[in-house]
Parts: structure tokens; C-alpha cells; sequence
């Protein structure tokens, strides 16, 4: 469960979050929508602290990630990560990208981790790139990848953010069967993505950020078919 209370995030005199209140069920499939610079990247980055907050509150699955004393390293292993560009590690096989964490952190033996690989491999429909190099594979592949090696620290909470955006359009299907597998296996989500198909068919809830407020939210066919705000009527004029 993600709970934010008034968070609020400056970068210098660019007030990007100005008292942001966000929460996220256990199992629950978040669908973040909104224009450009809105903020949505940045309450991402915040929830697993990649920013620091500049002031508010957020507690996930009862850790203050916000509280100093709080291991952020330890919280971190519980919330995967997925963003627009892959990051993989071009030098290691795709086996050895996602059994990397899991090894280092002292999770799970070499043997164990390979098979987890494997495993992982075989939900994002990838089994036979076992052995590849990240190079040979394409963009939707590559992100697939991303996901499963998210995965491998077992998290509670995956969040992405635009993962398909950098795809060429025929990569899309493949990586969004892949959230939307997760989805109905009951993975708590969190979705940055101009999807809306996506969001139509998946999301438990939509939440639309303009000016790093939360103006609107609800129930996908609510917020899309009748929206309440003038701003995600234009938004959603231009999107959808
Ligand atoms: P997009 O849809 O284009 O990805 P977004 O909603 O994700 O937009 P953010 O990336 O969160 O928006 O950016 C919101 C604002 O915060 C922008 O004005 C941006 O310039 C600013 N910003 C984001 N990260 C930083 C940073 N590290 N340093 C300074 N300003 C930043
Ligand atoms: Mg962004």
C-alpha cells in the first residue's frame, strides 16, 4: 500500500509537486495520466526516492520512505522500476542482467537465481533469449527484459513509467500484455503511459495530474467518458 500525504517537491523556484495526496491499494493497478511537466516522473521518483521530497509524508507498506532514518535500500528492494529507456547492462546476458540484483544483495544463490531467471523469462514470453546479449534484442525485448530483472527482487510494488513510450508501435502489444499479465496476478501498479487503450482495460483507477496537483481521479470509464474538470477535458480531447 502507497500512501502520500502533501508532498511537495521545489527544484530551486520550479514548485513541481505542490501538495500531491496519492494512495495505492494492495493489488490495486494505478493508471498517472497528464501533460507534459505535470510532475508525473517526479511523484515516481519520489515514491522510491530517487528525490528527495522537499516536504510531505509517504509511507509504503508501512515504511516512511520520507523519514531520514528509514533504510531507503532496504525499502527500495521492495518497489521495482521500470522507465521509458531500458538501462540495461549491455556487457551481461539477459539471464545475468536479471540474476544480478538478486545475487549481489545476497537474495538467492547463483543456481537459484539462474532458475528464477528462467522462470521470469518464460511470463515476459522470452525464454529463448536466455543467453542473449542485450544488443541483439529489440526495443520491446529489451524492455521485457527490464521488467522481468524489476521483478527478480520479488517486489511488492512495480512502477513504470512510460514503458512503451520510446517503442516502435508494433513493441507495444508485447510489453503491455506483459503489465496487464501482472495486473491480473494481482501486482499493486503504478502507470505513467499514454495508453489510454491500456488504461481503459486495466487500470482500477485513473489519476490525472495537471500543474503538479491531482485534479481529477476515478474509475477509468468515468474519467474518460465523463470527465468533471475543464483541464482533463482538454487533455483528453488531445489524447484520446
Ligand atoms: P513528461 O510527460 O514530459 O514526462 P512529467 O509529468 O513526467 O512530464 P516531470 O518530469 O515530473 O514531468 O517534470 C516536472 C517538472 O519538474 C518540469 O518542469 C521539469 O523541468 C522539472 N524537473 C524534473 N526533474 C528535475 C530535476 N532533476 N531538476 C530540476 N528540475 C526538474
Ligand atoms: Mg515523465
Amino acid at each position: 500500500k502507497v500512501d502520500v500525504k502533501n508532498l511537495v517537491k521545489n527544484f530551486g523556484d520550479n514548485h513541481v509537486l505542490k501538495g500531491i495526496n496519492f494512495e495505492v491499494a494492495n493489488n490495486e493497478v494505478v493508471v498517472l495520466i497528464g501533460p507534459s511537466g505535470s510532475g508525473k516522473s517526479t511523484l515516481l521518483r519520489c515514491l522510491n526516492r530517487l528525490e528527495d521530497p522537499t516536504s510531505g509524508k509517504i509511507v509504503i507498506d508501512g515504511k516512511d520512505i520520507s523519514d531520514s532514518k528509514t533504510n531507503i535500500d532496504q525499502a527500495r528492494e521492495n518497489i521495482g522500476m521500470v522507465f521509458q529507456h531500458f538501462n540495461l547492462f549491455n556487457n551481461l546476458t539477459v539471464e545475468q542482467n536479471i540474476a544480478l540484483a538478486p545475487t549481489e544483495l545476497g537474495k538467492a544463490s547463483k543456481e537459484e537465481a539462474a532458475d528464477q531467471a528462467k522462470k521470469l523469462l518464460e511470463t515476459v514470453g522470452l525464454v529463448d533469449k536466455y543467453d542473449a546479449m542485450p544488443r541483439s534484442l529489440s526495443g520491446g525485448q529489451k524492455q521485457r527484459v527490464a521488467i522481468a530483472r524489476a521483478l527478480a527482487m520479488k517486489p511488492d510494488i512495480m512502477l513504470f513509467d512510460e514503458p512503451t513510450s520510446a517503442l516502435d508501435p508494433e513493441m507495444v502489444g508485447d510489453v503491455l500484455a506483459v503489465m496487464k499479465k501482472l495486473a491480473k496476478e494481482g501486482m499493486t501498479m503504478v502507470v505513467v503511459t499514454h495508453e489510454m487503450g491500456f488504461a481503459k482495460e486495466v487500470a482500477d483507477r485513473v489519476v490525472f495530474m495537471a500543474d503538479g496537483k491531482v485534479v481529477e481521479e476515478g474509475k477509468p470509464t468515468d474519467v474518460f467518458e465523463h470527465p468533471q474538470n475543464d483541464r482533463t477535458k482538454a487533455f483528453l480531447e488531445k489524447v484520446i
